[in-house]
């Protein structure tokens, strides 16, 4: 059984009197111990999807399809039982952690409160116990639980979330782009860290994020998301090296890549923006930026369709024509 399985799950916001489709129809699954990543650019839907897993959607949002964690059906839980599920079964690093801590409170106070609020068996001691071996664990000395957040470094915050991710032993973490405002070493190093935990763990890890090299080196598989639909999904070498949806391979060439003679003179880019939810044009929603687009692309929406061993949604997509 998968640790987490998404079925047909649809969000749509109810917003300045109109119904706008945020996420439309996304499966997915992963197993204990591995790591997906979601890929796309901002307003794709990735930050909306993983959200359902936690129930964090406002109640004007109409929720579809099921989102099974560890087989139980998250949708269905009562409010007690999602109390429950945050922290204890799943929990997230939050996009902009470096502004998620309460400046006022020493990290080891931070860290330590979902502990206390979870465990009823925790005391102060055994919380404090904890703290420092997460602290530990993500390359911290735990002397450091004493540091107000102005204290420490960017890289330092990043690892703080990551320890109070932890806190309550879950068996999944979200991470909503957790480097994105981190320079390229210390990047490196908590990208490192969290693939070193999931292998260490044996925690399921969803990791968010707009750029694709970041993430075919540090997941198993990519999902690449567009317009609220998962466009490709498939192992993460095979979904950076060889994309078979040209949003793939757009976003894949957005990055250079030194050695590869395919980006020897420059990273392309990819003009237009995304549609708005509520705007998504018919036929392939990708089809106004696509460079392959043809007639059929614009009238009818291709299916993400199996391409050996991995899925695609594109007319061309294992090389059709
Ligand atoms: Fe491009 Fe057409 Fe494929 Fe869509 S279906 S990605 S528009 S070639």
């Amino acid at each position: 059984m998968a640790l987490l399985e998404l079925d047909d799950v649809h969000v749509t916001y109810r917003t300045g009197g109109q119904d706008v489709p945020a996420v439309r129809g996304v499966s997915l699954s992963l197993d204990a111990g591995q790591t997906l990543g979601i890929a796309g650019e901002s307003g794709c839907g990735k930050s909306t999807l993983t959200s359902t897993v936690l129930r964090m959607q406002p109640k004007s949002a109409k929720v579809g399809g099921r989102v099974l964690l560890d087989g139980q059906d998250v949708m269905k839980l009562k409010w007690g039982k999602v109390r429950a599920l945050r922290w204890g079964q799943a929990s997230m690093v939050f996009q902009g952690a470096m502004h998620a801590l309460n400046p006022v409170q020493r990290i080891g106070t931070q860290i330590a409160e979902p502990i206390l609020l979870h465990d009823k068996k925790a005391t102060e001691k055994s919380a404090a116990a904890k703290v420092g071996q997460l602290l530990e664990m993500v390359g911290l000395p735990a002397r450091r639980a004493d540091a107000y957040p102005h204290q420490l470094s960017g890289g330092q915050k990043q690892r703080v979330m990551i320890a109070m991710a932890l806190a309550c032993d879950p068996r999944l973490v979200i991470a909503d782009e957790p480097t994105t405002a981190l320079d390229v070493m210390v990047q490196a190093q908590v990208l490192d860290l969290m693939s070193s935990l999931v292998r260490e763990l044996g925690v399921g890890l969803v990791l968010i994020s707009h750029d694709l090299s970041v993430l075919s080196s540090t997941c198993d598989r990519i999902a690449v998301m567009y317009a609220g639909r998962i466009v490709e999904e498939g192992p993460a070498a095979q979904v950076f090296d060889s994309p078979e949806h040209p949003y793939s391979a757009a976003l894949a060439g957005a990055f250079p890549r030194i050695g590869d003679e395919r980006f020897r003179y420059a990273p392309s880019g990819l003009p237009g923006d995304p549609p708005f939810p509520g705007e998504v044009p018919d036929g392939c929603s990708f089809h106004p930026r696509c460079p392959k687009a043809f007639d059929r692309c614009s009238t009818d929406e291709p299916a993400l369709l199996d391409v050996g061993g991995r899925s695609a949604a594109c007319w061309l997509a294992g090389g059709a024509s």
